[in-house]
């Protein structure tokens, strides 16, 4: 009778809680990242075949945490710990695209997070320069980006809203937490017809793009969004 009983208890176990099935293999999660790009990604706005190819070659499962590697391709966010997030792949994959960056360009990133935005972005351009506010993640993600073999990619742990002085001007500055206002540091970084993607606002945010030319600032906004908050001394002074 037991023989009987405790594979259909196990199968019914696995019906009820998904998780308990065994790891995905190398192979499903190549299968899973195929249908999130088509789906999420061109089943919506993303038409930038650059950024579809980074989206569909960067393995996302490598950079949330190991219990969470089964739920990496699902259409939301996913916690990192320290009560930050790694952002939806589509909203990755819009503020890539509209930053259209170029391979010969310089990007700023402001939110390390996991790495997984600046992995993206490293296989799209020729340098990134990325920056995160709290020293355990950034120290894990500056070890994850080595032992995956990324080397065009420079994390620096601190303050963002100040940007990175030394390597400015920026082609693109990307920012995945959100200030109230754009800092002034930023733009001032930003190169002649650089561009920022950046959430602005409080509890919810509007992803603004701001661009420069001939010394001029021109903003439009894209779509409200939800970000964690920009932290640090310089946002608490605003
Ligand atoms: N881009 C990340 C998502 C990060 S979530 C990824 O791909 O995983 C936003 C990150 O911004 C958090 O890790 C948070 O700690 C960081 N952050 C908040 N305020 C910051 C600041 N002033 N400077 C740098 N990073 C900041």
């Amino acid at each position: 009778m037991n023989k009987l009983i405790n594979p259909i208890i196990m199968a019914l176990l696995l019906i009820i809680f998904p998780a308990c099935k065994e790891d995905k293999t190398p192979n499903d999660f190549t299968t899973a990242r195929k249908q999130m790009v088509q789906r999420q990604l061109e089943g919506r706005d993303i038409t930038d075949k650059a950024v579809l190819e980074a989206m569909q070659k960067v393995e996302r499962h490598k950079f949330v945490p190991p219990n969470l590697r089964n739920m990496a391709y699902a259409d939301r966010p996913l916690p990192i710990g320290e009560g930050q997030t790694i952002s939806q792949p589509y909203i990755v994959a819009l503020m890539t695209q509209l930053a259209d960056i170029q391979p010969h360009e310089k990007v700023l990133e402001i939110g390390t997070g996991s790495g997984y935005q600046a992995a993206i972005l490293a296989s799209l351009c020729h340098q990134v320069y990325t920056i995160e506010i709290i020293e355990s993640l950034c120290e894990q993600a500056r070890i994850r980006l080595t032992n995956l073999g990324y080397k065009n990619v420079y994390v620096k742990c601190g303050d963002g809203f100040k940007g990175w002085k030394e390597h400015a001007p920026y082609d693109a500055i990307i920012v995945t937490c959100a200030p109230p206002e754009v800092p002034q540091p930023l733009i001032n970084q930003l190169a002649e017809k650089g561009k920022i993607v950046i959430p602005v606002g409080t509890q919810w945010q509007e992803l603004k793009v701001i661009t420069k030319e001939n010394d001029k600032i021109k903003t439009s906004d894209i779509i409200p969004v939800r970000f964690v908050p920009m932290t640090g001394e310089e946002v608490e002074k605003m």
